[in-house]
């Protein structure tokens, strides 16, 4: 192994997220506009350059890979990039393959990702009712994600359901989608909605409802304990003491957590985005295809790129503005 990635705030990035489309098959009216442009095919790095990168940032220490998208599931012929990276879950060098997916392609897939080493999985689901699924998501069917969730439980796999906390929206759904997921077993993570994209007609205002006020709702009804573990992102943890489960809130709108921050982001087309919060990102795709046979270059950008990382983002509702309002689009670094 070369050395490892160490910011310069002496935080060892030990966490790739990677974005491996930008395209999707649903529209997430937080995420996406209703006609999206996705980008020429030429732009994307091909399977083999993601397994080139992804290897480069496991040789420099990164331990933990999570693929994203857009859909990841929805990339043509993904499944060989998964099992590509089974050789470094069985060399030991990574300790976790896993990824984010709105489910919709499960049912297909997951038995091939379990098979690839994947035993975790993050599903998103923002409600249970079938129409107001529809509305969220635009494209959607909540049938096809349910049985997606069934299978990758079948195979095995532990399920974390992500749900975006939208004011007026899913509120009501607080208690069914706890309990919901306490049957079957399934951790819940609740993600503050973040200001992303352009906002066109839609106020995300008006949907912020802040996890200061779900957790208080929560704790009407359950006896939560707080979880000092940290996975150097933006979640924090409780345990229901009635039902044993775990319960993120992920709120990145504050600075809490960029102190601990552990990870850099990938897009599809090999910008290496340092912060989530920020503009500034690093081009890792010339590096790869100006140099084919050499990793060393790669190698130099992906350090230079980290000796960048910024000590911390400037999202900020505060004041009832978007100060530090992010123009491109979640799918675009893959949240
Ligand atoms: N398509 C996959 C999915 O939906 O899980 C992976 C990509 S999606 C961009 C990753 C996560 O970002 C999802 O859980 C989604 O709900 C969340 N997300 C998208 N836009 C968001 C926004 N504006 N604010 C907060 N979370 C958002
Ligand atoms: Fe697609 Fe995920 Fe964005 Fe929804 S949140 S539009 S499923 S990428």
């Amino acid at each position: 192994m070369t050395e490892k990635l160490i910011d310069p705030f002496a935080r060892p990035i030990s966490y790739l997220r990677v974005s491996v489309t930008d395209r999707c098959d649903f529209r997430c009216v937080y995420c996406m506009s209703e006609n999206m442009t996705f980008l020429p095919k030429k732009e994307l790095l091909t399977l083999e350059e993601l397994d080139r990168l992804c290897t480069a940032f496991v040789d420099m220490g990164v331990e933990k890979l999570r693929i994203t998208g857009g859909e990841p599931l929805v990339r043509r012929e993904i499944m060989t990039f998964f099992r590509a990276m089974t050789r470094h879950l069985d060399s030991g060098a990574l300790r976790e393959l896993t990824l984010t997916t709105n489910g919709s392609q499960l049912e297909r897939y997951a038995q091939d990702l379990w098979d690839a080493g994947v035993r975790r999985i993050n599903i998103s689901l923002d409600t249970l009712d079938e129409a107001k699924f529809s509305d969220i998501t635009r494209w959607g069917r909540l049938a096809q994600v349910l049985k997606g969730i069934d299978a990758a439980q079948a195979v095995g796999m532990r399920v974390k359901i992500n749900v975006v906390a939208l004011k007026g929206f899913n509120e009501d759904e607080l208690l069914p989608i706890t309990e919901w997921c306490a049957e079957r077993d399934m951790d819940v993570t609740w993600i503050e909605v973040m200001p992303m994209g352009d906002i066109g007609n839609e106020n995300r205002l008006d949907q912020y409802w802040p996890l200061k006020d779900l957790r208080a709702r929560l704790a009407e009804h359950y006896t939560l304990t707080d979880l000092p573990e940290s996975t150097g992102g933006p979640a924090r943890y409780v345990r229901l003491e009635e039902t044993g489960q775990k319960i993120g809130f992920i709120t990145p709108l504050t600075h809490n957590f960029c102190e601990s921050c552990n990870r850099v982001r990938l897009t599809c087309t090999g910008e290496l985005f340092m912060c989530l919060g920020q503009e500034d990102n690093a081009d890792l795709r010339a590096a790869l295809r100006n140099h084919p046979e050499d990793n060393a270059p790669l190698e130099d950008a992906i350090r230079a790129a980290i000796l960048r990382k910024p000590k911390g983002h400037d999202f900020d509702y505060s004041r009832q503005r978007l100060d530090g309002q992010m123009t491109r689009h979640m799918s675009h670094t893959g949240g």
